[in-house]
């Protein structure tokens, strides 16, 4: 049996060693699955909405050790592993609330001798392999709603992630989810890969937009239903009429929390020119009160960068930027090791000549750039391939409403960023992916919808 190696990627010290997969054993968890499917599914929804409300109280019950857990694989402030946990909680609410109306039967017409109905049923046995930055929000927005509506779920963490992986499939199991119909493979990209080989009824996909084509040129022809939930370039514009320093507060926060490593992290801003100089200044001396360090300590708000090689990419944007006339105004080069650190980087005088307003961070970094006026922002803020989330500073709803019509994103925020609510459907634009999840609509994507043409004799 193969074993994969964690490590601590604040201080490169090993971790821990778990047993992982092989082909052999995915096809077989698999089989499993598909053979037990049928009676989870005949499972009432009560009894399913009761375990998922024990696995609730056992996320409550563990909560500090999860953080722990949580923050020495990925290296997240021991802080915002806390809050990832507690901000779990509302979303498992909303699942227990809405799932058993988003999957009853629903009579849409009679008339005459005929009546119409429509059931939703479960695909089935559905894949869900996920990325390591969110580990407990992107694994739960597909796991617990498959479950709820009777899937088997096969679940592939990120190898950066699998303790927290373990940990979900072991609380859910301790709650009352059968181990055959929820099963948490570990490994790299290769089991994943073997994962897709099964014969699965649906895809459900959170990662690098690099991964998530490949993944689709594998299932092509397959006709399974596809889920690619990828990344983002995420603009804020600052209008005139802004107040700087509020505005200067939330984006640096949402471009810095998670240490930049979030999909929705802001990672470009357009300013007024009216009040570019201000916000600029009020965003570094924000950016300057975070606390670097330790992800251990509770007073740490920036910590590691979770993957190697993505240091090389963000030095690689600065020099980019740097080279082609940009201003660094703070950070720029990988700290010391041992383990992966970058500090906040701040970048001014930037354009779309530039990586690092047209490819994916994921770091904490940010460029921003002046503009004259909100047509020239709109344009700039669509000039992407990606579309995940995009905002507006101001004082005014009309003109942020105007704003945020014409961005093409599937989320828009006024006044805030780097949001996230379990009552709206979350999903992108152009090569930030395809399909949803949250939201009722993100429950009913499990379930495939059958349609029922009843003649009374
Ligand atoms: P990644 O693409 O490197 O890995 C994601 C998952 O795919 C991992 O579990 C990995 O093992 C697996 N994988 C890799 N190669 C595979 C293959 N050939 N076949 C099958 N599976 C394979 O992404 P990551 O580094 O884990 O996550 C970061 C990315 O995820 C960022 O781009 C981020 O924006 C995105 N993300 C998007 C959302 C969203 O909701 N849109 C949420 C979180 C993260």
């Amino acid at each position: 049996m193969p074993t994969l190696a964690i490590h601590n990627p604040a201080t490169g010290a090993l971790i821990d060693e778990v047993a992982a997969e092989t082909a052999e054993s995915v096809a077989a968890h698999f089989r499993t699955a598909r053979a037990t499917q049928p009676a989870w599914a005949a499972v009432p929804m009560a009894e399913r909405l009761a375990i998922v409300q024990r696995f609730r109280a056992l996320v409550v019950r563990d909560l500090e050790a999860l953080a722990a857990t949580l923050t020495r694989e990925v290296g997240k402030p021991i802080a915002q592993s806390r809050n990832e946990l507690n901000g779990l909680l509302p979303r498992l609410d909303f699942f227990l609330e809405q799932a058993e109306g988003a999957v009853r039967e629903e009579h849409v017409f009679t008339g005459g001798d005929m009546h119409e109905e429509i059931s939703h049923a479960p695909l089935g046995v559905v894949a869900n392999i996920s990325a390591w930055n969110y580990p407990w929000f992107v694994g739960c927005n597909v796991i617990v709603p498959a479950l709820l509506t009777g899937n088997a779920v096969l679940y592939k963490p990120s190898e950066h992630a699998s303790l927290t992986g373990l940990a979900i499939a072991r609380l859910l199991h301790e709650a009352g989810v059968p181990r055959e119909v929820m099963i948490c493979l570990v490994g790299g990209g290769e089991v994943g890969a073997a994962l897709i080989a099964q014969a699965i009824d649906g895809l459900f996909f959170t990662g690098s937009h690099a991964t998530g084509q490949r993944i689709a040129q594998s299932l092509a022809g397959r006709l399974v239903k596809m889920q690619l939930e990828l990344g983002g370039k995420d603009p804020t514009y600052v209008r005139a009429d802004a107040d700087p320093k509020a505005a200067a507060e939330s984006l640096a926060d949402g471009a810095m929390y998670n240490t930049g490593q979030g999909c929705c992290s802001v990672e470009r801003i357009y300013v007024h020119e009216a009040v570019h100089d201000a916000f600029v200044e009020q965003f570094l001396a924000t950016v300057a009160s975070f606390k670097q360090g330790d992800p251990g300590d509770p007073g740490t708000y920036i910590g590691a960068i979770t993957r190697a090689p993505q240091l090389e990419l963000l030095e690689a944007q600065v020099r980019d930027a740097v080279a082609k006339g940009a201003a660094l105004r703070t950070g720029g080069r990988r700290g010391p090791g041992p383990g992966h650190h970058f500090p906040p980087t701040v970048l001014t005088d930037v354009t779309h000549r530039m990586d690092v307003m047209r490819e994916e961070s994921f770091g904490p970094i940010v460029g921003i750039q002046k503009v004259k006026n909100d047509d020239e922002a709109v344009a700039l803020m669509n000039d992407t391939r990606y579309g995940l989330t995009a905002g507006v500073y101001t004082r005014d709803e009309a003109a942020a409403r105007a704003v945020l019509s014409r961005v093409q994103a599937g989320t828009v925020y006024w006044n805030c960023c780097d949001r996230v609510s379990p009552r709206l459907p979350w999903s992108g634009v152009g090569d930030s992916g395809i399909g949803l999840t949250l939201g009722v609509a993100g429950i009913q994507t499990f379930t495939r919808p059958k349609a029922w043409h009843l003649r009374t004799p």
